[in-house]
Parts: C-alpha cells; sequence; structure tokens
C-alpha cells in the first residue's frame, strides 16, 4: 500500500463551506459521499487524519468544545473516528502549525510513525498544497471547496485530481 496514511483537510474537502455561517458550527453539513468515502479508505486498511485550520477558534467564533462536538457528530454520521490534527491559530499568530505551514503534517507522521513518502494530504486549497509540499508528502486535489480556483493556481500540478474524495476510494486497492 503506498498510501498508509491519509491526511483529510475538512472543510470544503469533507464538508460543505460555512457561508453566513453566523458562528454556528451546527449548520455545518458534510458531504454525502464523505461517509461511504472514509469508511471505503478505512477498511481498505488506511489510517485516516483531519488537518484542518480553526482560525475562528483565535477569533473568538466558537470554542475548541465547539469544534469537538462538530467532529464526534460528523464521525458518529460517517462511522469513523480520524485523528484529528488543528490549528488554533489565527492567521499572523507566529504558530509553526497553520497551513500552508507543516507543522500539523508533520506531527501526524510522527504519530502515526510514518514517512512523508507513505502520507497523502487531500485538499482542496493551496494552504493544503504547501503544508502537503513543506513536509514532503504527496498531494491530492479535490475540486470541491475552493479546488476549481486552487486548481488554476497551483505553481505544480497535484500528485493527484479528484472530482470529490469520494474518487479515492479503490484507487489504491491491489
Ligand atoms: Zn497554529
Amino acid at each position: 500500500m503506498k498510501y498508509r496514511l491519509i491526511l483529510l483537510d475538512r472543510d470544503g474537502t469533507l464538508n460543505y463551506e460555512a457561508q453566513n455561517h453566523h458562528r454556528d458550527l451546527s449548520v455545518l453539513r458534510p458531504y454525502p459521499f464523505s461517509g461511504p468515502a472514509l469508511r471505503g479508505l478505512t477498511d481498505a486498511g488506511h489510517r485516516l487524519a483531519l488537518v484542518t485550520n480553526q482560525s475562528g477558534i483565535a477569533r473568538g467564533y466558537w470554542s475548541i468544545d465547539d469544534v469537538d462536538r462538530l467532529h464526534k457528530r460528523f464521525f458518529k454520521e460517517w462511522g469513523v473516528e480520524p485523528k484529528v490534527y488543528l490549528c488554533p491559530h489565527g492567521p499572523g499568530g507566529g504558530c509553526g502549525c497553520r497551513k500552508p505551514l507543516p507543522g500539523l503534517v508533520q506531527r501526524a507522521l510522527a504519530d502515526h510513525q510514518c514517512t512523508p513518502a507513505a502520507a497523502l494530504m487531500v485538499g482542496d486549497s493551496l494552504a493544503d498544497a504547501g503544508a502537503a509540499q513543506g513536509a514532503g508528502v504527496d498531494f491530492a486535489l479535490v475540486l470541491t471547496g475552493r479546488g476549481r480556483i486552487t486548481r488554476d493556481l497551483l505553481s505544480h500540478p497535484p500528485a493527484m485530481l479528484l472530482d470529490t474524495v469520494a474518487d479515492l476510494t479503490g484507487k489504491f486497492s491491489a
């Protein structure tokens, strides 16, 4: 199996982007295909982790408990429980974990004792591409969320181009 660890961005990759959510995470909805896709990857033996910027915490829009509750709801619906790597800081906060910095990806690799070559980062944004590149991990661009805009902005083609995260299922079998 080439990619033992699959690192997944959240917003725009697994759930609809929050538009006018009025600081209420309870309105966020996963894409209908996310649960089956994540279960398929898990069943095929991949380890999954969420790698997500949540500057709404630094901005005071919601708390880390609110985000935990959201993830519990998503994971219950999906039937999988990926480990979560989350940057709660804002832009300019001086942290090393906010994507496009590679801190979260590197932490996930270390936790899973995974080499960069055995991991894949899946996301819809330039920040995801940057974090993957910074950590030496292949990047799969999904065309959901901001993916179509990102496709036109990337300086290098991604390792994989996917209509949605569901296209990953069955991609690595055999
Ligand atoms: Zn951070």
